[in-house]
């Protein structure tokens, strides 16, 4: 596979945009360096690049194409919003609808707000949580990301760990001092803490299943050992379902725990593949956010008509029933296709998974936390990205993102994918991995 107009704009884009790429999770540095292809269009699973050539898509654009590219009910909505004009500083019908259709879906999200990011709506959420508090100190999760604001970039995952960069510089030794970090899933850890802090914290911050360090699912009794020590010491509990809500099922994950919490962001998949964010949990503390209350949060293109527009439509076709069993099956299908082709080559393989979203770890059990998805061998997922990247099959280029199907994709596609991973694997056993 050639791909010389990827090569040559990835030149032009490295003079003028740092880096070449506008998030670093899209550089191509951590899996062997190179032009990352570039991209014409996409149409359903599919993405076809500046060449020509077509893959298989698991990214997902980081989760957020539940319904795959150019969904026509999407596409439909946005063409006709587009042609009224795209923002008025002005509230919208479609703003109320959307926030209908969200408080709907997640009972505990009695008020929302909407952002353009789902950074935006996670710095937001722990203003929120401060101001409702009091308190200054968060606690969070090692390499956990939830978007690129000063306090979560303490000990950040995703794109600042795929580069090695733990900790951004800029981020004021006054911002990290409130904020507490520890390990994802350690009960222990939790409760040394609360122990220690509990009177200063204002909330914790998690992701219910974690998609930052590889696709992680954490014990039932790791979330709900927050939710009881947050009660106990007063903190509000933020869950960031920027990844998880709406993707395994038509609301929050937290029907799957028997689980809620104090706040909620959301983003991604709620967009329909325009920018997007969200906030909101109780009446009680949502009351506190500006005009009603003294926590602040504004934003030009906040609840823009066109997001809300593509939102809207790609929350319509989420409710379809067959939706969500379907995406858990293809996932099932696709984790023992590769399960079975690395065990076939005697390539050490694990796989996390979670209904259609799912990551391989090049170990022998699937990671649990950061530093064990940080201690698999990133050679190996190197040699395999560039190994499916051939065969027109397009994943994260790093060990922390996982792979995600889309509506889009049909058993073809799986059964394609899963081809080429055996195929992958089988070059590896002959190059000496194992
Ligand atoms: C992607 C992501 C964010 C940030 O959302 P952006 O829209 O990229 O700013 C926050 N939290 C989690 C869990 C995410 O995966």
């Amino acid at each position: 596979m050639s791909f010389p107009h990827s090569e040559s704009l990835f030149a032009r884009a490295q003079r003028c945009i740092a880096g070449g790429v506008n998030s670093p999770s899209r550089s191509y540095d951590a899996v062997g360096g190179g032009a990352p292809r570039f991209i014409a269009r996409g149409e359903g699973a599919y993405l076809y690049d500046v060449d020509g050539n077509r893959y298989i898509d698991y990214l997902a654009a980081f989760g957020a194409m539940i319904l795959g590219h150019a969904h026509p009910r999407v596409v439909a909505a946005v063409q006709e919003a587009v042609t009224k004009g795209t923002v008025y500083g002005a509230p919208t019908e479609a703003e109320v609808k959307m926030a209908e259709a969200l408080t709907g879906a997640i009972p505990q999200l009695e008020m929302v707000r909407f952002t353009a990011s789902g950074t935006e709506a996670v710095m937001t959420a722990l203003r929120l949580a401060r101001g409702y508090t009091g308190r200054n100190k968060i606690l969070k999760f090692d390499g956990a990301y939830h978007g690129h604001s000063d306090a979560v970039l303490v000990s950040a995952g995703s794109g600042s760990s795929t580069l090695g960069i733990d900790e951004s510089l800029g981020v004021t030794p006054g911002v990290a001092k409130d904020v507490i970090s520890i390990p994802y899933d350690d009960v222990e850890k939790l409760e040394e803490a609360f122990d220690q802090h509990g009177p200063e914290i204002a909330c914790v911050l998690v992701e219910p299943i974690c998609g930052n360090f590889g696709l992680v699912v954490p014990s039932q009794e790791f979330l709900s050992a927050i939710n009881r020590l947050a009660r106990k010491y007063g903190a509000l509990v933020i869950w960031d379902e920027v990844i998880t809500a709406f993707r395994f099922r038509y609301g929050s994950i937290g029907e799957f725990f028997g689980l809620e919490a104090d706040l909620y962001t959301l983003g991604k998949v709620i967009g329909g593949g325009l920018p997007i964010g969200a906030y909101g949990g109780r009446r009680e503390i949502m009351s506190l956010v500006s005009p009603l209350g003294g926590v602040y949060q504004d934003g030009t293109l906040s609840g823009n008509p066109l997001s809300m527009a593509a939102g809207l439509a790609c929350l319509e076709a989420l409710q379809d029933p067959e939706l969500h069993p379907r995406l858990e099956r293809l996932g099932a299908m696709l984790a023992q296709g590769i399960q079975e082709a690395a065990d076939r080559h005697g390539i050490t393989v694990s796989i996390g998974r979670f209904g259609g979203a799912l990551s391989p770890f090049f170990r022998a059990t699937p990671a649990r936390n950061f530093a064990e998805t940080t201690e698999t061998p990133s050679g190996h997922l190197a040699r395999f990205f560039q190994l499916l990247l051939e065969q027109g099959i397009m994943t994260a280029p790093s060990k922390y993102e996982a792979w995600f199907i889309s509506a889009a994709h049909t058993e073809r596609e799986i059964e394609m994918t899963i081809e080429a991973v055996d195929r992958a694997f089988r070059q590896m056993a002959a190059e000496g991995y194992s």
